[in-house]
């Protein structure tokens, strides 16, 4: 077994429900602990809250702008960092925290909330409110494989971040994402794992297809990245199998 890959956790502005998903991995958390991740800060799960030197970092949560620890905590992620991982609809997306106006009981002064990647490059998306423990999961080790596998582990877990790392070119994502890229374009099975997706249920199922209500959408871009006609590329799907595959045979 190779060394561990260092990871780093930055908590900013969310409701923590990624930390919450992460921790629903239960036994396989574990696993990713004892085999693959020497998790080297997180505000939640280990001791040191300094942001360190790592491989990987995840962030959760968007970035107030009105608070300048957490512009600098943000920047300092991004220094320290080879791989930096947005987690969740607030950090890719901004998500809920877009519409907050200020006036918050304890942070009155906490006005305008960006997502991550409007202010430092951001190399992988996982999008989702909350992203599942199974993608969470998934993303770690394939970040594993990636960094410290062989030469065919590596180019699976290029093939399956792949995608999540074309996500990172965007920083917006709303429900009408389905309309354009999915439904116009015919490509729409009737699945409605959007709908199931969709934390605010801002999307039902009419007459086998998504409806939209837009106004309801806090944009998290779960729906997108849950819809199989819509976020996995060809790259894949052909290649799904092998990747599940090693993904378990990691998790052994
Ligand atoms: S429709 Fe729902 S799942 Fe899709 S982006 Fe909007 S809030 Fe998120
Ligand atoms: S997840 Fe995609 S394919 Fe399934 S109902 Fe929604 S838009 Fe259609």
């Amino acid at each position: 077994m190779a060394d561990k890959i260092t990871v780093g956790y930055t908590h900013l502005s969310g409701c923590t429900g990624c930390t919450v998903a992460l921790a629903d991995n239960y036994a396989g958390l574990l696993t990713l602990l004892d085999k693959y991740v020497d998790l080297k800060y997180m505000p939640t799960l280990a001791d040191a809250r300094h942001i360190q030197q790592v491989d990987v970092s995840f962030v959760e949560g968007s970035v107030c702008i009105n608070d300048k620890l957490a512009v600098e905590e943000i920047k300092e992620t991004r220094e320290k960092s080879a791989i930096v991982v947005a987690l969740g609809g607030c950090a890719c997306y901004g998500n809920i925290t877009r519409f907050t106006r200020g006036g918050q009981q304890n942070q009155p002064q906490h006005e305008s909330y960006l997502p991550i990647g409007d202010l430092i490059k951001v190399d992988v998306y996982i999008p989702g409110c909350a992203p599942t423990p199974e993608l969470i999961r998934n993303v770690a080790v394939m970040a594993y494989l990636l960094l410290k596998g062989t030469k065919e582990q590596k180019d699976l877990a290029t093939a399956f971040l792949t995608p999540l790392m074309k996500l990172a070119a965007k920083n917006e994502a709303c429900g009408c994402d389905l309309i354009v890229d999915v439904i116009n374009q015919g490509l729409c099975m009737g699945c409605g794992s959007c709908a199931a997706s969709c934390p605010v249920r801002a999307i039902t199922m009419e007459y086998g297809k998504p409806n939209v209500e837009r106004d309801l959408c806090i944009k998290c871009g779960a729906c997108s990245a849950q819809c199989p006609r819509g976020f996995f590329n060809t790259d894949v799907i052909s290649q799904y199998e092998a990747i599940n595959e090693a993904i378990m045979a990691a998790l052994q």
